[in-house]
């Protein structure tokens, strides 16, 4: 099984408060991974280690087999779409696509634009003047024409409304199934993603409280509400 990303008791801190803490994981290939976690819990710390934006201070992260900081070569396989997918408001879909093609020597041109082609989203406008949405659309195929083999988005959905997130789980989905992209999506709401992941990573207080397979993670705990406990006192109470 090939691990696209692994972190060893990674550690990073600011000053003496530690962002992220003894973080140990392994995410498969093939896998469409749920971040998740309440805001200042460390998602945006290991999703900017896992690029090279951070250097760890503790432990080792590797990407595809490398250290992200110290060999930003990998990147070049790994697509990232920073909080508030921050795009250059006054270019269009079509400039940002040149642009990305221009920097990226394997850019799908045509997957990008088969995908605004898609959802209806002019490639001519300013993405300035596009919806929330649209925008976290066009942040998508920008970075999916890379053709990455991991793609990391840090909160993608968080300030969009609930139709277009959905539009944009499901597009997510559909690249997916298309290319094999491994995903790992961070979001403080798991209701976003439990449609969307089957594997899951829960940080709190800068540590991993939860990390595995959803299939696992089901079969391993087991969820018992007040209702079930009355439920079963009156199925006792009936058949006595
Ligand atoms: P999340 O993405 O889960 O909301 P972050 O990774 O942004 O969490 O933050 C984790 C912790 O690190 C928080 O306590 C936050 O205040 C702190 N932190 C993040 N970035 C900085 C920074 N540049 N300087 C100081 N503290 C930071």
């Amino acid at each position: 099984m090939e691990i696209v990303l692994e972190t060893e008791q990674l550690g990073k801190r600011y000053g003496r408060t530690w962002a992220l803490r003894d973080c140990s994981l392994r995410l498969p290939a093939g896998r469409v991974a749920a971040l998740v976690g309440p805001n200042g819990a460390g998602k945006s710390t290991l999703l900017h280690l896992a690029v090279g934006l951070l250097r760890p201070d503790a432990g080792v992260i590797r990407v595809l087999g490398q250290a992200p900081y110290d060999n930003t070569s990998v990147l070049s396989q790994v697509g990232f779409v920073a909080q508030d997918t921050p795009l250059y408001r006054d270019f269009t879909a079509d400039e940002l696509f040149t642009m990305g093609s221009r920097l990226n020597r394997r850019f799908d041109l045509a997957l990008a634009h088969r995908r605004l082609e898609q959802i209806a989203i002019p490639r001519d406008k300013p993405v300035g003047r596009l919806s929330g949405g649209q925008r976290a659309q066009v942040a998508l195929a920008l970075a999916m024409a890379k053709r990455p083999r991991l793609l990391l988005l840090d909160e993608p959905v968080a300030s969009i409304d609930p139709l277009a997130r959905r539009e944009f789980l499901d597009a997510l989905m559909g690249i997916v199934a298309e290319t094999g992209t491994t995903v790992l999506l961070s979001s403080h709401i798991l209701a976003d993603l439990e449609r969307t992941c089957d594997y899951l990573i829960v940080l709190d207080a800068s540590e991993v409280r939860l990390s595995g397979s959803v299939d696992t993670l089901i079969g391993e705990h087991r969820h018992v509400t007040v209702e079930d406990l009355v439920l079963r006192h009156l199925a006792k109470g009936a058949s006595a």
